[in-house]
């Protein structure tokens, strides 16, 4: 997202947006700001810019106190650490200009060049999956067909739900090892042995390449729901064997008959399931991102 300073500044610079940057052209430059964690970040691109420039670019810096930057084609990136408080937008303003002021005279009859296809043409900015970028005709055409491919291919993917939960109940199975482990040595606290069925359960869904969609989704839900079912009845009845000294199901199924032993599987699979859905939403919202994860391009948004 953009914090208050950041959009403030983009607005004076009559800059547009995407989600998370905002961007436009100064002069002969293209500038974007955005912000990160503990951090503002400047990128500026200029119509060249060779080792004098860079020197010249690291003086100015340097003058300002300025200490992390990176080159990029034609480029740099300048990095305003955030300790404690944000950083001052007048003095990251005040670099700014500086710079485009150094390239607009440098370079006067120049502009920024295609950042793909690196041509000097008729550019604009456009938001690709949602990072501004400046490209010039030809280039966007390329990419709006590349993305438009990309989205049917992945809207036409095959679903392989059936795999998927093959997949997941598969990889879950040592997870049947881990709650014995955790019934035998910390009893009630066997529950939390049930995230392990979510992780293994979505590893093994995406392994036999199982759809990412709300229906896959459902498909690991049903597969933890099984394998933590199993996992804590096959647990307890190893640890039954345990305590009878002997493999004998007679008996087994004798205790387990017992009310009282059927109301402490009963609790330990609530346990399980409240433990695991905590879990699993959590997952879920990653999943969620990428189902949402269809590619764009577009021209930016105001402010
Ligand atoms: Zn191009």
């Amino acid at each position: 997202m953009l914090w208050p300073g950041v959009k403030k500044l983009g607005k004076e610079l009559n800059f547009k947006r995407t989600d998370f940057e905002v961007a436009g052209i100064l002069k002969n430059c293209f500038v974007k700001l955005y912000d990160g964690r503990n951090m503002k970040v400047l990128e500026l691109y200029a119509p060249q810019m060779d080792g004098d420039d860079k020197n010249d670019v690291i003086k100015k810096l340097e003058s300002r106190k300025i200490k992390k930057y990176d080159w990029l084609s034609n480029g740099v990136k300048i990095t305003f650490v955030e300790i404690l408080k944000p950083y001052s937008m007048k003095k990251i303003r005040d670099i700014l200009d500086e710079l485009v002021k150094y390239f607009s005279e440098k370079y006067p009859e120049q502009k920024s060049l295609c950042q793909h296809c690196g041509e000097e043409g008729e550019t604009q900015i456009y938001g690709i999956n949602n990072v501004s970028m400046l490209i010039c005709d030809n280039c966007y055409r390329q990419y709006t067909r590349d993305i438009e491919k990309e989205n049917t291919e992945q809207t036409n993917a095959p679903n392989n739900f059936l795999f998927g939960f093959i997949g997941a109940i598969l990889f879950a199975i040592p997870g049947i090892v881990v709650t014995t482990l955790f019934l035998i040595y910390l009893e009630r606290l066997a529950g939390i042995s049930a995230l392990i069925y979510v992780f293994l359960g979505i590893l093994g869904y995406k392994k036999f390449k199982g759809k990412i969609s709300p229906a896959g989704a459902g498909i690991i839900m049903l597969a933890g729901i099984l394998m933590i079912g199993i996992g804590i009845i096959v647990a307890y009845c190893v640890l039954i064997f345990r305590e009878l000294g002997q493999i004998d199901f007679d008996l087994l199924l004798y205790v387990l008959r017992e009310p009282e032993v059927q109301k402490e599987i009963g609790i330990n699979i609530a346990l399980s399931y409240l433990v695991s859905a905590v879990y699993f939403f959590l997952q879920f919202r990653q999943l969620f991102r990428e189902w949402k994860n269809i590619k764009s391009i577009q021209k930016l948004r105001e402010i």
